[in-house]
C-alpha cells in the first residue's frame, strides 16, 4: 500500500507539475495567437483622410445623409479606425492607441448640415442630424473614439446661420476640432482668372483674416490648412508658393498643409514621400467614386493590412518594420525614437 500511496502521490505530484507547465503554455499561445491576429504597428503605412460636403437627405454624389455618416464612422470604428486631427497629423505627433489605424476627417464648404444649431431645455446644441452633432454623439457613446475633424469653410456666413458665425467657429475648437481655409469665394485657384500672385494671396490671405476675427476666444489661433476648391492649383510653378505662404494687404498668413481632392490615402507623414503642401483626400461617398471612395479603400486595407498605419500607441517612439526603414524621412522626427523590428 505504501508503495501504491507512493505512486499516487507520484502521480498526483506529476500531474499538478505537468498541470502547471501545461497551463503557462495554454495560456501563451492564447495571447501568440490574439497578436498575431492583431496588427503589427506600421508607422510607415497609409492613412486615409476623408472628405465631406453636406450631410442632410437625400444622399447625392457630394451629399451624404446623416444615417449614412453614422454608418461611416460606425464601420470605420469596428475596423480599428481612430480619427485624429488634421494638424496632428501633419505634426506626426499623435496618440492612437496601439494596434489601431488614424484617419482624419475633413468637411468642405461650411454648409448648414455640417452644423446647425437647435435648442434642447434653453441650451443651444449641435443639431444631432447635423456632421457636428453625430461626431460628438458618436464621441460620447464610444470612449475610445474621439471627435476629431476639420471644417474648411469659404466665405463669409459659415454653416449658414449669420447671427450664429462666430459661436459655431468658438464652439468648434473649444471642443477639439479645427477650422481650415477654402477661400474667400470658393475660387479655383487653377484658373486663368486666380493666374496672379495677387489675386491668389487675396483668395487665401483674406479668408484667414477674417474667419480668425470671428474666434475671440481664441486670439492665438491661426487658420494654417488650406483644401483646394475643385481640386485647382496654380499651373505656373512660381505662383504655386503662394498656397504655402503669402501677404494679404500687409497680413501675412502660414499654411502648413494644402489638401486636394482624390483620390487615394496619404502617406504617413514619416514617410520620405510625404508632402504636406499636396495631401490626397478620399471622397466619403458611394456614389460615382470610380473605385476610389471610402468603402474602395476600406476594402482595399481589409486586403492588405500591412499597408495600413498601425500605432504602436507610443506618440515618442515611431515603430516600423525593418524592411521599410529606408523609406523613413528622419527629419520629421521630433524627438521620437525609432523602433524596427
Ligand atoms: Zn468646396
Amino acid at each position: 500500500m505504501r508503495h501504491l500511496s507512493t505512486n499516487r502521490s507520484a502521480w498526483i505530484s506529476w500531474c499538478i507539475g505537468g498541470l502547471s507547465f501545461i497551463l503557462p503554455i495554454v495560456y501563451c499561445s492564447k495571447i501568440l495567437s490574439e497578436e498575431s491576429t492583431a496588427l503589427r504597428p506600421n508607422e510607415l503605412g497609409s492613412i486615409m483622410v476623408l472628405m465631406y460636403h453636406d450631410i442632410r437627405a437625400p444622399e447625392s454624389t457630394w451629399v451624404r445623409t446623416p444615417e449614412n455618416f453614422s454608418k461611416d464612422l460606425s464601420i470605420l470604428f469596428e475596423k480599428n479606425y481612430q480619427p485624429i486631427s488634421l494638424v496632428d497629423f501633419i505634426s506626426g505627433n499623435f496618440n492612437t492607441d496601439r494596434g489601431y489605424t488614424p484617419f482624419v476627417l475633413t468637411f468642405d464648404d461650411g454648409t448648414a448640415g455640417q452644423f446647425r444649431v437647435v435648442e434642447q431645455n434653453g441650451m443651444k446644441i449641435p443639431d444631432p442630424q447635423t456632421a457636428v452633432g453625430i461626431l460628438e454623439n458618436f464621441g460620447a457613446s464610444h470612449s475610445s473614439f474621439q471627435p476629431k475633424a476639420t471644417f474648411f469653410v469659404n466665405g463669409r456666413n459659415p454653416f449658414k446661420e449669420p447671427t450664429l458665425v462666430s459661436y459655431k467657429m468658438n464652439y468648434l475648437l473649444t471642443h477639439g476640432m479645427e477650422i481650415g481655409n477654402h477661400t474667400s469665394k470658393h475660387q479655383n485657384l487653377g484658373s486663368k482668372e486666380m493666374a496672379s500672385p495677387q489675386a491668389i494671396q487675396s483668395a487665401i490671405g483674406s479668408q484667414a483674416v477674417y474667419l480668425e476675427s470671428r474666434l475671440a476666444s481664441f486670439p492665438e489661433y491661426r487658420i494654417r490648412t488650406l483644401a483646394l476648391c475643385f481640386g485647382g492649383r496654380p499651373k505656373i510653378p512660381s505662383l504655386q508658393k503662394y498656397l504655402s505662404r503669402g501677404i494679404q494687404k500687409g497680413t501675412p498668413y502660414e499654411n502648413i498643409a494644402v489638401l486636394n481632392v482624390g483620390s487615394s490615402p496619404a502617406h504617413s507623414p514619416f514617410d520620405k514621400s510625404f508632402n504636406p503642401y499636396s495631401i490626397p483626400r478620399i471622397r466619403a461617398s458611394e456614389i460615382n467614386t470610380a473605385g476610389t471612395g471610402l468603402y474602395d479603400w476600406v476594402r482595399y486595407f481589409d486586403k492588405h493590412p500591412d499597408e495600413r498605419f498601425v500605432s504602436d500607441g507610443n506618440a515618442d517612439i515611431v515603430t516600423i518594420p525593418e524592411l521599410f526603414k529606408s523609406r523613413l524621412n528622419t527629419e520629421r522626427l521630433s524627438n521620437q525614437q525609432v523602433m524596427t523590428y
